[in-house]
């Protein structure tokens, strides 16, 4: 299968890659198989960070790099902002990684403008990425985040980042759209190599494996790295990823108009339902009713396991209070609706507007909710 260009790294990858977060949850003699397997079919994107278990993660892929370092583009990511702890962080990396360089080094989880100031300016994370490069401990050097893009998009306006990692898939694509409408040109302007990730929404679509990687891999991103616990996993997805072809805009729009998880709740942000006759811009309280909780509450009631795990997913990206901020700008709050059901008829996907503003207006206001009611 063709490999994809990485940015200007000169570097081609497979367009699937092991991620090293769930080597964690299995032995290290599965880790092995899984991952000599992967390299056995072409594969060679393998990424882990100092972060995960504490360093376990590493230290199993390390078990692999005693004889296969050769065969693999190696990354990892380490979460210190400060040269000093940063330098330390990524020497321990190779250690356990039993290796003398790794291939990329990515700065991990960068949430905040506050962040991405701290590890550019001086005494900070970038500074010993440098070192480790002039060491020759690192080749290229990259950013994580995920959730609300901007400061991805700082990150590449202010340092030659050789690449950028965050997660794209297609549910989130609605909550967070600027990450493929301004992130994804951004990247490929400067020749930003991009990692994916969360092509499953940390689960949210366990049941549409298929469409989720080729929905993923039909965007014009480097690498996808995946967690494998099984080698059925693995197989599956080499064969999605071999049988790949890109999706079409019909089979998108197929995608996101038939979707249940995406279903009569979730706004795709077409504008169709504009304007309002009071002035609410509704598309864009459903944006940031996504930064809040990814529009997950949806006050349907299904099974125990669904509300679980909706419930444990609906928070991770951490963007509650730049959500409600956001939220408080707006001169028209959703508030200001008569329900005169104006709109309902123009959104295509049936969603019932009134009450889903009701429902985002309680969510970016109520301070303090211990629990959301699931009707009313
Ligand atoms: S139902 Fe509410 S949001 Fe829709 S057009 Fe009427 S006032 Fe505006
Ligand atoms: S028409 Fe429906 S999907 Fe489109 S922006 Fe309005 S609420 Fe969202």
């Amino acid at each position: 299968m063709e490999r994809r260009a990485f940015g200007k790294t000169g570097e081609k990858l497979f367009p699937i890659g092991v991620g090293g977060f769930h080597l964690l949850e299995i032995s290290d003699s599965d880790a092995l198989r899984i991952m000599n397997a992967f390299l056995d079919e072409d594969g060679n994107y393998i990424e882990t960070a100092a972060q995960y278990g504490a360093g376990e993660s590493e230290r199993k892929v390390g078990l692999l790099m005693r004889s296969r370092r050769s065969d693999c583009f190696l990354a990892t990511k380490c979460r210190f902002r400060d040269a000093d702890a940063a330098l330390r962080c990524i020497d321990e990396s190779l250690t356990r990684l039993q290796t003398d360089h790794v291939d990329l080094l990515l700065a991990h989880y960068v949430a905040s403008d506050e962040e991405l100031d701290q590890i550019l300016g001086p005494g900070g994370a970038v500074e010993a990425f440098e070192r480790a490069r002039e060491a020759g401990k690192a080749r290229f050097i990259g950013i994580t985040s995920h959730g609300i893009p901007d400061v991805l998009i700082h990150a590449l306006k202010e340092y030659p980042f050789d690449a950028v990692m965050t997660g794209f898939n297609f549910y989130d694509r609605f909550n967070f759209p600027q990450t493929e409408e301004m992130l994804i040109p951004l990247a490929k302007e400067r020749g930003t190599g991009i990692v994916g990730m969360k092509a499953l929404g940390d689960g949210l679509l366990w049941e549409y494996p298929e469409e989720a990687l080729r929905y993923v891999l039909s965007l014009p991103i480097d690498v996808l790295p995946l967690g494998f616990n099984t080698m059925e996993m693995l197989r599956t997805d080499l064969r999605i990823a071999r049988d790949f072809t890109p999706f079409s805009e019909d089979e998108r729009d197929a995608l996101f108009r038939n979707n249940p998880l995406l279903g009569n709740y979730v706004c795709r942000q077409c504008g169709d339902c504009l304007p309002c006759s009071e002035g609410i811009d509704m598309p864009k309280i459903f944006l940031y009713e996504g930064w809040y909780d990814r529009q997950l509450r949806d006050r349907v009631i299904r099974s125990t396991a669904d509300f679980a795990l909706r419930d444990r997913v609906r928070f991770w990206f951490e963007n509650m209070e730049e959500a409600r901020g956001a939220y408080r700008k707006l001169d028209t709050q959703a508030d200001r609706c008569t329900n005169c059901g104006a709109c309902n008829p123009r959104c295509p996907y049936g969603i019932d507007i009134p009450a889903k503003l009701d429902y985002a207006h309680f969510k970016l206001t109520t301070e303090n909710v211990v629990s959301i009611p699931l009707s009313g």
